[in-house]
């Protein structure tokens, strides 16, 4: 009988310790589901729901989440530095500096924190792979209220310049941009529109015409997470079912819409 535990024999990630945030719900719980299945030991840090209590704009939250990895686990392969908080749908006139500031904290400075602390450790290891959550918000307004979209803005320029901070070291940074994706977060839209039986015209705009799931931004995590994406770095991977892809159109005046 083998003396390594069955879900580390086989998987994209086996052997890779990583630590996943925001793992208690939606993006990060699926992520962790999936992470492990693959062979992954994962850290999973929430402020609540998960293994680990940690908040991920507190420096030294992060350094503890870091230090488990090295002291407990022998190593650090990835992070994934995901939890982030909406602010809700005030508007520009509404939200205040405190707003902003909590906002920047947890989005921005977040996978900030994330990249400086973990990695000098993922150096230490070879190299590995620190993935970001952005937003499609980041990338032009509609997706989200001002600061949030900003902080995501912020978090795509962040692994651009991350990526070439670490220049040498083979660790990799790179930001996933999802789209709408039915989680914690966006509870609130998902049950306004059934309320109003308008389930379907969720995510209508996206050429796929529907929103997305966790695990669809999962895998998008996986595969930057494994060696499969080696030469991917400094990148923002857009999950969107191709709703960033185009300037507002109506599909109405371009003839033929479907096949
Ligand atoms: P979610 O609310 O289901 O999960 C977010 C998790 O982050 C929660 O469990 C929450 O407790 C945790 N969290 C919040 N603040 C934290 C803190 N300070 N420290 C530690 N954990 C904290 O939402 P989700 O959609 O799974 O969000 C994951 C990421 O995906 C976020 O960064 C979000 O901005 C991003 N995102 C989501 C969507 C979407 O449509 N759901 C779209 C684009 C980007």
């Amino acid at each position: 009988m083998s003396i390594i535990p069955e879900n580390t024999r086989h998987g994209r990630l086996a052997g890779k310790i990583i630590v996943v945030t925001g793992a208690g719900s939606g993006i990060g719980k699926a992520t962790t589901e999936l992470f492990r299945n693959e062979g992954a030991t994962v850290i999973a840090a929430d402020l609540k729901d998960a293994d680990h209590i940690a908040d991920v704009g507190s420096e030294e939250d992060v350094i503890r989440l870091v230090s488990i990895a090295r002291e407990e686990h022998g190593g650090l392969h990835g992070f994934f530095a995901n939890a982030g908080i909406s602010g809700g749908l005030a508007g520009i006139f509404e939200q205040t500096p405190d707003d902003w500031a909590e906002i920047l904290r947890v989005n921005l400075i977040g996978p900030a924190l994330a990249i400086k602390h973990a990695a000098p450790v993922i150096k230490e290891v070879g190299g590995g792979s620190i993935i970001c959550t952005a937003s499609v918000a980041g990338l032009r307004s509609g997706a989200g209220g001002a600061a949030y979209s900003a902080s995501k803005a912020g978090v795509i320029s962040l692994v651009k310049t991350a990526a070439q901070q670490l220049s040498g070291s083979n660790v990799r940074v790179n930001a996933i941009c999802p789209g709408l994706i039915e989680t914690g977060m966006t509870q609130f839209v998902y049950e306004r529109a059934r309320a109003k039986g308008q389930e379907g015209k969720l995510g209508h705009l996206n050429p796929l015409r529907r929103g997305g799931e966790p695990h669809e931004i999962a895998n998008a995590a996986l595969f930057l997470a494994s060696d499969e994406s080696s030469y991917v770095n400094g990148h923002a991977l857009v999950v969107d079912g191709g709703l960033s892809s185009s300037h507002p159109f109506n599909r109405q005046d371009y003839g033929r819409t479907a096949i």
